[in-house]
C-alpha cells in the first residue's frame, strides 16, 4: 500500500518534468536498455535467417531456419518442436512454448520461416542499402518479425517477468503458399487460438510503424459452371432454344456488379472466363481452352473468381445472394457456384480495437508516436486470420517495417528492429498484469 502511495508520487513527479520515461516503468525500462545492449547480436541473427534460402518449396531450408530459431527460443526456457508438414505438401511449422509459473494470460505469437523466394530466385542475399536500411528475400516478410519476436522475449526474461506468461508460438513453414488442405496446414495454428487468449502477428503489416492491423479481409475463391442449349444461332431465344451459356455467364457477372458493388468492404472479382460449345478448364495450372463458332449457340462457359469480406457474417450473405443471382436463370440455362475454402477475414471486433488502443498507448509512452489501424482493404489475408475467431483479442504487424514485400527489392528498415522489439516487449508485459 505504502509502496503503491510512493510510486504514485513518483509517477506523478516524473510526469510533471513532462519526460517520456515517465510513463514507463523501471521492469519495461530494464527491457527497453537489453534491447538497446543486443541489438547488434539481434542484427546478425537477422542477417543469418535472411541468407538462408527459405521459399515454401524448399523444405530443408524452411526446416533449416525453424532449428536456429528453435534453439533461440530454448536458450529463453521455452520448449520446442516442429509439427511435421507432410499430410499437406509442406516443411510443417515451428511451434514453441513457455508455460510460465504465475501467468494468468495465455498468448499466442505468430511468425512464418517461409519467404516467396525459391532457390532458383536470383534474390538471395541480404546487403545493406545505407546505415538504416537493408535488402534482403523476407527481411521484412517476415525474418525481421521472427528476431523482433525473439528480442522481446528475451527482454521480458531479462526483466524477471517471463513467468507472468503463458506463450505458444508458432511459425508456420508454409505463409506464402498454404499446403492443402487448409484444415491440416492451419491446424497447429488453430489449436494454438483455441487454448491462447490473445493473438500478435509479427508481419510486416502495410509496412508503416505508424499502423497495425485489427482487421483483415479474407479471401475465398469460386468457380461458376453455365450450360446452354447448342443449337444453330439463327435459332437462339427460341423457346425451347434459350439464351445460351454465355449470355447467361454476362446475366449473373453483370448482376453481381450491379448488386453487390456498394457493400463495404466487400470485392468480388471474375479473374478468367471461358465460354462455347466445347471448353477445358484445368485449375491447377489456371488456365482452359474453349471451341466456339459465331453461328453456334454457346453451351458452356465457366468463370473462376475471389471474394474478399471483412467478416464471415459478410461472407456467408453476400456468398447466400451470389448463389439466389445464379439461380435466377435465363431460358434453357443452367448455372451453378461453387465456393472454395479460403482465408477466414478478421474482422474488427472491440476486443481488437482494445488491444490497439493499449498497444498504441505503448508505442507513445515509449516515444514512438501513436498506432492507428490499417484500413482493411488494404490488408491481405494472412495466419493471424485463422486465429482472431478463437480469442478475445487480436492485432497483427508488430514485425518489421519495409517495403517492396515479394519482390526482389524488399527493403527492411533497421531502426524497427529495437523500436519494435521494445513495443512488443512492452505490450507483452503490460498484457501479463491485465486482470480481464
Ligand atoms: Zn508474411
Amino acid at each position: 500500500m505504502l509502496s503503491r502511495l510512493i510510486s504514485g508520487i513518483l509517477g506523478i513527479l516524473c510526469i510533471t518534468i513532462g519526460s517520456v520515461s515517465a510513463q514507463v516503468s523501471d521492469i519495461e525500462k530494464k527491457m527497453t536498455s537489453y534491447i538497446d545492449d543486443t541489438n547488434t547480436r539481434a542484427l546478425e541473427l537477422l542477417i543469418k535467417t535472411v541468407n538462408m534460402n527459405s521459399g515454401t518449396m524448399n523444405f530443408e531450408g524452411v526446416r533449416e531456419v525453424g532449428d536456429i530459431l528453435g534453439s533461440e527460443f530454448e536458450k529463453l526456457g521455452f520448449s520446442y518442436e516442429w509439427s511435421d508438414g507432410s499430410s499437406f505438401n509442406r516443411a510443417g511449422h515451428l511451434v514453441a512454448t513457455y508455460r510460465g509459473k504465475n501467468a494468468k494470460k495465455k498468448l499466442l505469437l505468430i511468425g512464418h520461416l517461409d519467404t516467396v523466394f525459391e532457390p532458383d530466385s536470383p534474390f538471395q542475399k541480404f546487403e545493406m542499402v545505407n546505415d538504416s536500411v537493408a535488402k534482403g528475400p523476407g527481411i521484412a516478410d517476415m525474418k525481421g518479425g521472427n528476431v523482433i519476436m525473439l528480442q522481446a522475449l528475451g527482454a521480458l526474461k531479462e526483466a524477471g517477468v517471463l513467468d507472468d506468461l503463458d506463450i505458444t508460438v508458432v511459425m508456420t513453414g508454409d505463409e506464402e503458399l498454404s499446403g492443402r488442405p487448409l484444415e491440416l496446414s492451419k491446424k497447429a495454428l488453430i489449436d494454438a487460438a483455441k487454448y491462447a487468449d490473445i493473438s500478435l502477428g509479427f508481419e510486416n503489416g502495410d509496412g508503416n510503424p505508424e499502423t497495425a492491423n485489427i482487421s483483415r479481409r479474407g479471401s475465398v475463391g469460386w468457380t461458376l459452371t453455365v450450360k446452354g442449349v447448342r443449337a444453330h444461332s439463327s435459332q437462339v431465344f427460341r423457346e425451347d432454344i434459350g439464351a445460351g451459356a454465355i449470355y447467361e455467364a454476362s446475366r449473373i457477372l453483370t448482376t453481381f456488379y450491379n448488386e453487390l458493388r456498394d457493400e463495404e468492404y466487400l470485392t468480388f472479382n471474375p479473374g478468367k472466363i471461358i465460354g462455347g460449345t466445347a471448353i477445358t478448364h484445368d485449375p491447377g495450372s489456371s488456365s482452359g481452352t474453349a471451341f466456339g463458332k459465331n453461328n453456334v449457340v454457346a453451351e458452356s462457359a465457366l468463370v473462376t473468381g475471389d471474394i474478399r469480406a471483412i467478416s464471415q457474417e459478410q461472407l456467408e450473405r453476400v456468398k447466400k445472394r451470389m448463389t439466389a443471382i445464379v439461380n435466377d436463370h435465363l431460358p434453357q440455362t443452367q448455372a451453378e457456384i461453387e465456393f472454395g475454402d479460403g482465408y477466414p477475414p478478421m474482422a474488427p471486433t472491440a476486443g481488437n480495437e482494445k488491444l490497439l488502443e493499449i498497444y498504441s498507448k505503448v508505442s507513445e509512452d515509449l516515444g514512438l508516436g501513436e498506432v492507428v489501424a490499417v484500413n482493411p482493404l488494404r490488408a491481405g489475408a494472412a495466419d493471424v486470420s485463422f486465429t482472431a475467431q478463437y480469442v478475445d483479442m487480436a492485432i497483427d504487424a508488430l514485425g518489421m517495417s519495409g517495403t517492396d514485400g515479394h519482390t526482389i527489392g524488399e527493403l527492411g528498415y533497421l531502426k524497427a528492429l529495437p523500436n519494435q522489439a521494445k513495443r512488443a516487449a512492452v505490450l507483452m508485459y503490460r498484457l501479463s498484469q491485465m486482470n480481464n
